[in-house]
């Protein structure tokens, strides 16, 4: 019955404990919550979870989030029961009896949430089921997984622009913390999200400290710089290949440091295992290859390292953003090298796929170079790559400490007096 729902600042409150919405929040819920779609581009945690959350409460039916890894939607489904919120997912992992639960629960009309696996909202029987049941919205997190030149492309978010065919009156809500004007346009694209309203945040983290070093002997830059500035804090460390992260996590227990390895050739067991010590204990130092951290909500990790270059100005912002969400002093120190671009490089010339996507990741590296490479304020570099303006920072390497502009007529002396 509509008269005794509630509003969505009493399921701010009531729900999940929190006084105000933050920045654009409201906006983004009323609008959805009017049956309006949207479009969000919010940095990591900027809080895009609630935009949808609350609606899916506030509207009548199922709010049918897609979201694309299965570890995320076992954590929010448990956050979301743990505040007495009906809320539960469908995906590969579950017994036949448990996706029965679940089924029937939705079509009795029992969930406020419901988290797909995007691969099964491709499938048409998955189609015909949710038509069976009353959906209040459809949330797409991740919605840069639908770009094919982004750094997190997924197939199966393609199909996911037929929603909008099949579900015209169903509101849908796409949320990315990726920023850039192509991955923006291309979401409303292939989203088929025309009519929608967009919601761009800054991306400023004017807690997160940016340094840029020379790297000479990684490992052991890396080491000086966790007990100098991340002694039994949690941090992240980002290497290319599975083998420096193997390697690098024994240099690092080697040296006292709580280090575990997270890499996709591990067993699912245990990474699952080293995700929920690296959330549950304190002082942990993980080293991944990027497979690690999409949507790892830890408020207190101070610093996110990387002894390799990043790919792409986006994966760098990504992975970064995911130190000081709590809005505490933090750091994300890279080391950079020029055997990094030289390797890169390689790979993009190997890599398979047609000319224009080997263009397209040139491009990606060489915005990521400009970064590692200006005398200017890190963060303006970074943001203005987002197309957002701003000022030097104050709080970046280049900042504190201004490289000395490089002079050529001293050494072109030298070289004439020899
Ligand atoms: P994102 O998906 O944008 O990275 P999340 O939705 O995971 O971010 O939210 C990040 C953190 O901020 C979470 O711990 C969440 O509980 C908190 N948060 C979100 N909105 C609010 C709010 N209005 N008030 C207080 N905390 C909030
Ligand atoms: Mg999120
Ligand atoms: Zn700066």
């Amino acid at each position: 019955p509509t008269a005794l729902r509630p509003t969505a600042s009493e399921v701010l409150s009531r729900v999940f404990g929190f006084d105000s919405f933050r920045g654009e929040q409201e906006a983004i819920v009323d609008q959805v919550v009017a049956g309006g779609d949207a479009v969000v581009l919010m940095p990591t945690g900027g809080g895009k979870s609630l935009c949808y959350q609350v609606p899916s409460i506030v509207r009548e039916g199922t709010g049918v989030v897609i979201s694309p890894l299965i570890a995320l939607m076992q954590d929010q489904v448990d956050a979301l029961l743990a505040v007495g919120v009906s809320a539960a997912f469908l995906n590969s992992t579950q017994s036949a009896e448990e996706r029965d639960r679940v089924e029937r629960a939705y079509l009795a009309g029992e969930l406020d949430l419901l988290y797909v696996a995007p691969e099964r909202l491709g499938s048409e029987s998955t189609k015909r089921f949710l038509a069976n049941g009353r959906i209040a919205l459809f949330a797409i997190d991740e919605a840069h997984c639908v770009s094919q030149w982004g750094h997190d492309f997924r197939p199966d978010y393609l199909s996911l622009g037929d929603l909008a065919e099949r579900w015209p009156d169903v509101p849908r809500i796409a949320l990315t913390a990726t920023a850039t004007d192509a991955t923006h346009r291309e979401i409303t694209d292939r989203l088929h999200l025309s009519k929608a309203r967009h919601f761009v945040a800054s991306f400023d983290r004017p807690n997160i400290q940016y340094r840029i070093v020379p790297k000479n002997e990684p490992r052991k830059q890396l080491v000086d710089f966790i007990r100098k500035e991340g002694a039994g804090q949690a941090g992240i460390v980002y290497a290319l290949s599975r083998n420096t992260v193997e390697k690098t996590a024994a240099h690092l227990q080697a040296n006292g440091i709580t280090a575990l390895p997270y890499h996709a050739g591990l067993d699912a067991s245990l990474r699952q295992r080293t995700q929920s010590r690296f959330l549950r204990e304190d002082g942990i130092v993980i080293v991944a290859t990027i497979a690690f951290g999409m949507g790892i909500d830890k408020p207190d990790v101070r610093f996110v390292a990387h002894i390799d270059l990043p790919k792409s100005v986006e994966g760098y912002y990504q992975e970064t953003g995911r130190a000081g969400r709590d809005g505490e002093a933090s750091v994300a120190w890279l080391a950079y090298g020029l055997q990094d671009v030289v390797q890169l490089r390689r790979m993009i010339d190997e890599s398979p796929g047609d000319l224009a996507h080997r263009r397209r990741m040139a491009a990606h590296l060489d915005a990521m170079l400009a970064l590692c490479e200006t005398v200017e304020c890190r963060r303006r570099n970074l943001l203005s790559y987002f197309g957002q303006p701003s000022e030097p920072c104050g709080n970046c390497d280049t900042c504190l400490d201004p490289p000395a502009v490089w002079d050529g007529t001293i050494p072109a002396q030298k070289l004439l007096s020899t």
